[in-house]
Protein backbone atom coordinates (compact mmCIF):
# COMPACT_ATOMS: atom_id res chain seq x y z
CA UNK A 1 0.00 0.00 0.00
CA UNK A 2 1.75 3.25 -0.88
CA UNK A 3 1.86 5.25 1.52
CA UNK A 4 3.32 8.73 2.60
CA UNK A 5 6.34 6.86 4.25
CA UNK A 6 7.71 5.79 0.61
CA UNK A 7 8.42 9.63 -0.20
CA UNK A 8 10.67 12.13 0.69
CA UNK A 9 8.68 15.36 0.64
CA UNK A 10 12.38 17.52 1.11
CA UNK A 11 11.29 20.57 -1.42
CA UNK A 12 8.33 18.69 -2.57
CA UNK A 13 4.83 20.36 -2.99
CA UNK A 14 2.23 17.92 -1.72
CA UNK A 15 -0.97 18.49 -2.92
CA UNK A 16 -3.80 16.91 -0.35
CA UNK A 17 -7.11 15.75 -0.29
CA UNK A 18 -8.68 15.93 3.26
CA UNK A 19 -11.60 16.15 4.60
CA UNK A 20 -11.79 19.32 6.61
CA UNK A 21 -16.22 18.98 5.84
CA UNK A 22 -16.32 20.28 10.33
CA UNK A 23 -19.58 21.75 11.97
CA UNK A 24 -19.90 25.33 12.15
CA UNK A 25 -21.95 27.19 14.64
CA UNK A 26 -24.22 30.27 13.66
CA UNK A 27 -21.09 32.36 13.93
CA UNK A 28 -18.70 30.20 11.69
CA UNK A 29 -16.95 28.88 14.52
CA UNK A 30 -15.49 25.29 14.06
CA UNK A 31 -17.62 23.18 16.54
CA UNK A 32 -15.46 19.65 16.26
CA UNK A 33 -12.29 20.17 14.78
CA UNK A 34 -11.83 15.72 14.66
CA UNK A 35 -11.57 15.90 10.95
CA UNK A 36 -8.59 18.62 11.18
CA UNK A 37 -6.66 16.58 14.04
CA UNK A 38 -7.24 13.42 11.72
CA UNK A 39 -5.25 15.07 9.07
CA UNK A 40 -2.42 16.34 11.21
CA UNK A 41 0.19 13.10 11.30
CA UNK A 42 0.13 13.23 7.36
CA UNK A 43 0.81 17.14 7.16
CA UNK A 44 3.42 16.93 10.03
CA UNK A 45 5.55 13.97 8.45
CA UNK A 46 5.75 16.38 5.01
CA UNK A 47 6.40 19.42 7.01
CA UNK A 48 9.20 17.92 8.78
CA UNK A 49 10.83 16.13 5.80
CA UNK A 50 11.49 19.89 4.23
CA UNK A 51 8.29 20.29 2.35
CA UNK A 52 4.89 21.98 1.48
CA UNK A 53 1.40 21.18 1.64
CA UNK A 54 -1.54 22.13 -0.73
CA UNK A 55 -4.83 21.20 1.41
CA UNK A 56 -8.15 20.78 -0.29
CA UNK A 57 -11.44 19.89 0.81
CA UNK A 58 -15.05 20.75 0.26
CA UNK A 59 -17.24 21.99 3.01
CA UNK A 60 -21.25 21.67 3.73
CA UNK A 61 -23.36 21.30 0.04
CA UNK A 62 -22.76 24.87 -1.17
CA UNK A 63 -24.49 25.73 -4.41
CA UNK A 64 -21.94 27.14 -5.99
CA UNK A 65 -19.96 30.31 -4.49
CA UNK A 66 -21.38 30.86 -1.23
CA UNK A 67 -19.14 32.31 1.40
CA UNK A 68 -21.62 30.59 4.06
CA UNK A 69 -19.60 27.81 3.03
CA UNK A 70 -16.04 29.28 2.56
CA UNK A 71 -13.09 27.37 3.75
CA UNK A 72 -11.64 30.59 4.70
CA UNK A 73 -14.11 30.05 8.18
CA UNK A 74 -11.49 27.65 9.37
CA UNK A 75 -8.22 29.04 9.04
CA UNK A 76 -7.61 29.34 12.55
CA UNK A 77 -8.76 26.46 13.88
CA UNK A 78 -6.45 24.94 11.36
CA UNK A 79 -4.02 26.95 11.96
CA UNK A 80 -3.90 26.22 16.16
CA UNK A 81 -4.64 22.19 15.23
CA UNK A 82 -1.43 21.83 13.51
CA UNK A 83 0.44 24.58 14.85
CA UNK A 84 1.28 26.63 11.81
CA UNK A 85 0.05 29.64 10.25
CA UNK A 86 -1.76 28.75 7.55
CA UNK A 87 -1.96 30.67 3.91
CA UNK A 88 -5.37 30.88 2.60
CA UNK A 89 -6.36 31.55 -1.15
CA UNK A 90 -9.93 32.18 -2.01
CA UNK A 91 -10.02 29.78 -4.85
CA UNK A 92 -8.75 26.71 -5.56
CA UNK A 93 -7.42 26.55 -9.19
CA UNK A 94 -6.39 29.08 -12.10
CA UNK A 95 -3.59 31.49 -11.89
CA UNK A 96 -3.48 33.17 -9.15
CA UNK A 97 -3.76 29.75 -7.08
CA UNK A 98 -0.94 28.54 -9.26
CA UNK A 99 0.76 31.63 -8.37
CA UNK A 100 0.36 31.59 -4.27
CA UNK A 101 1.49 27.66 -4.89
CA UNK A 102 5.14 28.30 -6.38
CA UNK A 103 5.58 31.43 -3.56
CA UNK A 104 4.81 28.37 -1.43
CA UNK A 105 7.91 27.49 0.79
CA UNK A 106 8.94 24.23 2.95
CA UNK A 107 7.23 24.16 5.88
CA UNK A 108 4.60 26.35 4.85
CA UNK A 109 0.60 25.61 4.29
CA UNK A 110 -2.03 26.58 2.33
CA UNK A 111 -5.44 25.98 2.36
CA UNK A 112 -7.64 26.37 -0.60
CA UNK A 113 -11.07 27.66 -1.21
CA UNK A 114 -14.18 25.60 -0.79
CA UNK A 115 -13.77 22.84 -3.86
CA UNK A 116 -17.51 22.05 -4.44
CA UNK A 117 -17.69 25.77 -5.28
CA UNK A 118 -16.93 24.14 -8.71
CA UNK A 119 -19.42 21.97 -10.01
CA UNK A 120 -17.32 20.14 -11.93
CA UNK A 121 -15.63 18.77 -8.38
CA UNK A 122 -19.13 15.87 -7.90
CA UNK A 123 -19.38 15.59 -11.57
CA UNK A 124 -15.54 14.17 -11.42
CA UNK A 125 -14.44 16.71 -14.19
CA UNK A 126 -11.31 15.56 -16.01
CA UNK A 127 -10.34 19.09 -16.68
CA UNK A 128 -11.12 20.49 -13.20
CA UNK A 129 -8.87 17.90 -12.37
CA UNK A 130 -6.17 18.41 -14.22
CA UNK A 131 -5.81 22.12 -12.96
CA UNK A 132 -5.93 21.30 -9.41
CA UNK A 133 -3.14 18.36 -10.39
CA UNK A 134 -0.91 21.23 -11.85
CA UNK A 135 -1.18 22.51 -7.53
CA UNK A 136 1.66 19.98 -6.15
CA UNK A 137 4.25 17.07 -7.07
CA UNK A 138 3.03 14.19 -5.19
CA UNK A 139 -1.18 14.05 -4.36
CA UNK A 140 -1.78 12.59 -1.12
CA UNK A 141 -5.61 11.09 -0.68
CA UNK A 142 -6.10 11.57 3.26
CA UNK A 143 -9.99 11.75 3.03
CA UNK A 144 -11.56 8.36 3.89
CA UNK A 145 -14.79 10.63 4.67
CA UNK A 146 -15.34 10.87 0.47
CA UNK A 147 -13.11 8.26 -0.69
CA UNK A 148 -16.54 6.21 -1.82
CA UNK A 149 -16.96 9.17 -4.28
CA UNK A 150 -15.64 9.48 -7.62
CA UNK A 151 -15.00 13.55 -7.44
CA UNK A 152 -12.32 15.52 -9.07
CA UNK A 153 -10.40 15.92 -6.38
CA UNK A 154 -10.79 12.03 -4.60
CA UNK A 155 -9.92 9.96 -7.69
CA UNK A 156 -10.28 11.40 -11.07
CA UNK A 157 -6.97 13.64 -10.15
CA UNK A 158 -5.12 10.57 -9.54
CA UNK A 159 -4.22 9.58 -12.91
CA UNK A 160 -2.13 12.87 -13.42
CA UNK A 161 0.29 11.39 -10.76
CA UNK A 162 1.66 7.95 -12.23
CA UNK A 163 3.89 7.20 -9.52
CA UNK A 164 3.43 10.35 -7.24
CA UNK A 165 0.08 9.18 -5.63
CA UNK A 166 -0.36 8.06 -1.87
CA UNK A 167 -2.28 7.44 0.95
CA UNK A 168 -2.18 9.97 3.93
CA UNK A 169 -2.03 8.46 7.23
CA UNK A 170 -5.10 8.47 8.07
CA UNK A 171 -6.37 6.75 5.10
CA UNK A 172 -3.93 4.13 5.47
CA UNK A 173 -5.13 3.56 9.04
CA UNK A 174 -8.81 3.63 7.89
CA UNK A 175 -7.94 0.64 5.26
CA UNK A 176 -5.86 -1.46 7.83
CA UNK A 177 -8.35 -1.27 10.55
CA UNK A 178 -11.12 -2.25 8.03
CA UNK A 179 -8.48 -5.25 6.85
CA UNK A 180 -8.18 -6.49 10.46
CA UNK A 181 -11.86 -6.89 10.73
CA UNK A 182 -12.84 -8.58 7.22
CA UNK A 183 -9.94 -10.38 6.05
CA UNK A 184 -7.08 -10.80 8.63
CA UNK A 185 -8.72 -11.12 11.45
CA UNK A 186 -8.60 -12.71 15.00
CA UNK A 187 -11.47 -15.18 15.82
CA UNK A 188 -13.62 -14.88 17.05
CA UNK A 189 -15.24 -11.89 15.64
CA UNK A 190 -18.12 -10.32 16.41
CA UNK A 191 -19.85 -7.57 14.29
CA UNK A 192 -23.15 -4.96 16.29
CA UNK A 193 -25.45 -3.41 13.64
CA UNK A 194 -27.23 -1.24 15.23
CA UNK A 195 -28.96 2.11 14.25
CA UNK A 196 -32.57 2.55 12.55
CA UNK A 197 -33.05 0.55 9.70
CA UNK A 198 -32.59 -3.25 8.14
CA UNK A 199 -32.57 -1.40 4.50
CA UNK A 200 -29.71 0.91 5.23
CA UNK A 201 -27.25 -2.60 6.42
CA UNK A 202 -28.55 -5.11 4.48
CA UNK A 203 -25.53 -5.15 2.09
CA UNK A 204 -23.57 -5.19 5.10
CA UNK A 205 -25.03 -8.02 6.29
CA UNK A 206 -24.74 -10.00 2.88
CA UNK A 207 -21.25 -9.00 2.74
CA UNK A 208 -19.85 -9.98 6.56
CA UNK A 209 -22.00 -13.10 7.17
CA UNK A 210 -19.17 -15.21 6.07
CA UNK A 211 -16.37 -13.36 7.68
CA UNK A 212 -17.90 -12.90 10.85
CA UNK A 213 -18.42 -15.75 13.56
CA UNK A 214 -21.37 -13.38 15.66
CA UNK A 215 -23.76 -10.98 14.63
CA UNK A 216 -25.26 -8.56 17.30
CA UNK A 217 -28.37 -7.34 15.72
CA UNK A 218 -29.84 -3.95 17.62
CA UNK A 219 -31.53 -0.70 17.46
CA UNK A 220 -34.99 -0.21 15.04
CA UNK A 221 -34.15 -2.91 13.26
CA UNK A 222 -34.68 -5.34 16.04
CA UNK A 223 -38.15 -5.25 14.99
CA UNK A 224 -38.15 -6.25 11.40
CA UNK A 225 -36.55 -9.37 12.30
CA UNK A 226 -39.12 -10.06 15.15
CA UNK A 227 -41.95 -9.61 13.53
CA UNK A 228 -40.77 -11.58 10.23
CA UNK A 229 -40.33 -14.76 13.38
CA UNK A 230 -43.97 -14.30 14.16
CA UNK A 231 -43.66 -11.80 17.23
CA UNK A 232 -45.89 -8.77 18.49
CA UNK A 233 -43.85 -5.39 18.05
CA UNK A 234 -46.44 -3.09 18.37
CA UNK A 235 -45.74 0.17 17.33
CA UNK A 236 -42.00 -0.51 17.00
CA UNK A 237 -40.13 0.57 13.84
CA UNK A 238 -40.66 -1.66 11.10
CA UNK A 239 -39.95 -2.45 7.58
CA UNK A 240 -42.85 -4.19 6.16
CA UNK A 241 -41.26 -4.60 3.00
CA UNK A 242 -38.09 -6.56 4.45
CA UNK A 243 -39.72 -9.42 6.31
CA UNK A 244 -38.83 -11.96 3.67
CA UNK A 245 -35.51 -10.66 3.61
CA UNK A 246 -34.89 -10.57 7.31
CA UNK A 247 -35.52 -14.25 7.12
CA UNK A 248 -33.78 -15.17 4.09
CA UNK A 249 -30.92 -13.28 6.19
CA UNK A 250 -31.58 -15.89 9.17
CA UNK A 251 -32.03 -19.02 7.04
CA UNK A 252 -28.37 -17.50 4.87
CA UNK A 253 -26.65 -17.29 8.53
CA UNK A 254 -27.25 -20.87 9.66
CA UNK A 255 -25.67 -21.96 6.83
CA UNK A 256 -22.55 -19.95 6.84
CA UNK A 257 -22.75 -21.14 10.57
CA UNK A 258 -22.88 -17.66 11.93
CA UNK A 259 -24.87 -17.00 14.82
CA UNK A 260 -27.58 -13.93 14.57
CA UNK A 261 -28.09 -12.61 18.28
CA UNK A 262 -31.76 -10.71 18.53
CA UNK A 263 -32.59 -8.89 21.75
CA UNK A 264 -34.59 -10.88 23.74
CA UNK A 265 -36.10 -8.03 25.92
CA UNK A 266 -36.69 -4.24 25.10
CA UNK A 267 -37.15 -0.95 27.32
CA UNK A 268 -40.76 0.12 25.53
CA UNK A 269 -42.71 3.31 25.42
CA UNK A 270 -45.81 4.81 24.75
CA UNK A 271 -44.20 7.76 22.84
CA UNK A 272 -41.06 9.05 21.28
CA UNK A 273 -40.34 10.76 24.28
CA UNK A 274 -37.92 10.75 27.03
CA UNK A 275 -40.79 12.04 29.02
CA UNK A 276 -42.70 8.84 27.41
CA UNK A 277 -44.20 5.55 30.61
CA UNK A 278 -41.40 3.38 29.60
CA UNK A 279 -41.29 -0.55 30.80
CA UNK A 280 -39.49 -3.42 29.61
CA UNK A 281 -40.54 -6.72 28.21
CA UNK A 282 -40.01 -9.90 26.24
CA UNK A 283 -39.19 -8.53 22.64
CA UNK A 284 -41.56 -10.41 20.99
CA UNK A 285 -43.94 -9.32 23.63
CA UNK A 286 -44.63 -5.27 22.70
CA UNK A 287 -48.42 -4.65 23.57
CA UNK A 288 -49.77 -2.17 20.97
CA UNK A 289 -49.42 1.43 21.08
CA UNK A 290 -45.97 0.82 22.77
CA UNK A 291 -42.46 0.92 21.27
CA UNK A 292 -39.25 -0.16 21.74
CA UNK A 293 -36.42 2.16 22.14
CA UNK A 294 -33.70 0.24 23.27
CA UNK A 295 -32.45 -3.29 24.99
CA UNK A 296 -33.25 -4.65 28.26
CA UNK A 297 -31.25 -6.30 30.72
CA UNK A 298 -31.12 -9.64 29.87
CA UNK A 299 -30.35 -8.73 26.21
CA UNK A 300 -27.10 -6.48 27.81
CA UNK A 301 -26.04 -9.44 29.87
CA UNK A 302 -26.15 -12.24 26.93
CA UNK A 303 -24.69 -9.49 24.37
CA UNK A 304 -21.65 -8.64 27.16
CA UNK A 305 -21.16 -12.68 27.35
CA UNK A 306 -20.27 -12.75 23.63
CA UNK A 307 -18.38 -9.61 23.37
CA UNK A 308 -16.23 -10.75 26.41
CA UNK A 309 -15.37 -13.71 24.24
CA UNK A 310 -14.56 -11.85 21.24
CA UNK A 311 -10.72 -11.28 19.87
CA UNK A 312 -12.63 -8.89 17.17
CA UNK A 313 -15.04 -6.47 17.22
CA UNK A 314 -16.93 -4.29 14.58
CA UNK A 315 -19.64 -1.85 15.73
CA UNK A 316 -22.12 0.23 13.55
CA UNK A 317 -24.99 1.46 15.03
CA UNK A 318 -26.18 2.13 18.59
CA UNK A 319 -28.52 -0.34 20.18
CA UNK A 320 -31.01 2.10 21.33
CA UNK A 321 -32.68 5.86 21.00
CA UNK A 322 -29.36 6.76 22.70
CA UNK A 323 -30.06 10.66 21.67
CA UNK A 324 -32.69 10.74 24.63
CA UNK A 325 -31.36 9.45 28.09
CA UNK A 326 -34.10 6.91 29.15
CA UNK A 327 -32.69 4.84 26.06
CA UNK A 328 -29.50 5.35 25.84
CA UNK A 329 -28.46 2.73 28.71
CA UNK A 330 -27.95 -0.26 25.85
CA UNK A 331 -25.35 1.95 23.64
CA UNK A 332 -23.39 2.76 26.83
CA UNK A 333 -23.56 -0.69 28.13
CA UNK A 334 -22.18 -2.16 24.97
CA UNK A 335 -19.53 0.67 24.95
CA UNK A 336 -18.48 -0.14 28.31
CA UNK A 337 -18.79 -4.33 27.31
CA UNK A 338 -16.27 -3.12 23.82
CA UNK A 339 -14.18 -0.53 26.19
CA UNK A 340 -13.20 -3.59 28.33
CA UNK A 341 -12.72 -6.51 25.77
CA UNK A 342 -10.48 -4.15 23.87
CA UNK A 343 -8.41 -3.12 27.27
CA UNK A 344 -7.61 -7.08 27.32
CA UNK A 345 -5.94 -6.98 23.40
CA UNK A 346 -9.10 -7.60 21.64
CA UNK A 347 -9.59 -5.52 18.58
CA UNK A 348 -12.46 -3.10 17.93
CA UNK A 349 -13.41 -0.76 15.37
CA UNK A 350 -16.60 1.19 15.62
CA UNK A 351 -17.89 3.12 12.57
CA UNK A 352 -21.19 4.71 10.90
CA UNK A 353 -22.11 8.01 11.60
CA UNK A 354 -24.59 7.66 14.64
CA UNK A 355 -22.34 5.10 16.65
CA UNK A 356 -19.29 7.50 16.05
CA UNK A 357 -21.47 10.38 17.71
CA UNK A 358 -21.97 7.64 20.49
CA UNK A 359 -18.82 6.65 21.37
CA UNK A 360 -17.76 10.88 21.32
CA UNK A 361 -20.83 11.13 23.34
CA UNK A 362 -19.90 9.12 26.15
CA UNK A 363 -16.61 9.05 26.13
CA UNK A 364 -15.69 5.83 24.60
CA UNK A 365 -13.71 7.14 21.66
CA UNK A 366 -10.23 6.21 22.75
CA UNK A 367 -11.26 3.09 25.41
CA UNK A 368 -11.61 1.61 21.40
CA UNK A 369 -8.96 0.37 18.95
CA UNK A 370 -10.21 2.47 15.99
CA UNK A 371 -12.85 5.05 15.33
CA UNK A 372 -13.50 5.49 11.49
CA UNK A 373 -13.81 8.91 10.12
CA UNK A 374 -16.14 8.00 7.38
CA UNK A 375 -19.95 6.76 7.26
CA UNK A 376 -20.79 6.39 4.47
CA UNK A 377 -17.54 5.11 2.86
CA UNK A 378 -17.02 2.92 5.80
CA UNK A 379 -20.54 1.10 4.83
CA UNK A 380 -19.35 0.52 1.27
CA UNK A 381 -16.07 -1.06 2.35
CA UNK A 382 -17.83 -3.03 4.97
CA UNK A 383 -20.29 -3.65 1.92
CA UNK A 384 -17.39 -5.52 -0.11
CA UNK A 385 -16.97 -2.38 -2.86
CA UNK A 386 -13.69 -1.30 -3.98
CA UNK A 387 -14.07 2.63 -3.36
CA UNK A 388 -12.83 4.29 -6.09
CA UNK A 389 -10.67 6.84 -4.06
CA UNK A 390 -8.94 4.14 -3.21
CA UNK A 391 -8.74 2.24 -6.22
CA UNK A 392 -7.42 5.11 -8.22
CA UNK A 393 -4.03 5.03 -5.58
CA UNK A 394 -3.63 1.53 -6.17
CA UNK A 395 -4.06 1.56 -9.94
P1 LIG B 1 -28.41 4.62 11.60
O1 LIG B 1 -28.10 5.95 11.00
O2 LIG B 1 -29.14 3.69 10.72
O3 LIG B 1 -27.19 4.00 12.27
O4 LIG B 1 -29.47 4.91 12.75
C1 LIG B 1 -29.17 5.63 13.91
C2 LIG B 1 -30.44 6.05 14.56
O5 LIG B 1 -31.20 4.94 14.91
C3 LIG B 1 -30.23 6.84 15.84
O6 LIG B 1 -30.61 8.16 15.63
C4 LIG B 1 -31.12 6.14 16.84
O7 LIG B 1 -31.88 7.02 17.62
C5 LIG B 1 -32.03 5.31 15.98
N1 LIG B 1 -32.56 4.15 16.70
C6 LIG B 1 -31.89 3.26 17.43
N2 LIG B 1 -32.72 2.37 17.99
C7 LIG B 1 -33.97 2.69 17.63
C8 LIG B 1 -35.26 2.15 17.89
N3 LIG B 1 -35.41 1.08 18.67
N4 LIG B 1 -36.32 2.77 17.32
C9 LIG B 1 -36.16 3.84 16.53
N5 LIG B 1 -34.96 4.40 16.24
C10 LIG B 1 -33.87 3.83 16.77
Amino acid sequence: MPTIDNFNFENKKALIRVDFNVPLDENFKVTDATRIASAKPTIIKILEDGGSCILMSHLGRPNGVSSEFSLQHIVETVSEVIGVQVKFIDDCIGEKVEKAVAELESGEILLLENLRFYEEEKEGNLFFAKKLSKLGDIYINDAFGTAHRAHASTTIIAQFFKEKKCFGYLLAKEIESINKVLNESQKPVTAILGGAKVSSKISVIENILEKVDHIIIGGGMTFTFIKALGGNIGNSLVEDDKLALALEILTKAKEQNTTIHLPVDAVIADAFSNDANIKTVDTTKIPDGWMGLDVGPKTLEKFATIIANSKTILWNGPLGVFELENFSNGTIALGNAIAEVTKNGAFSLVGGGDSVAAVKQFGFADKVSYVSTGGGAMLEMLEGKTLPGIEAILR
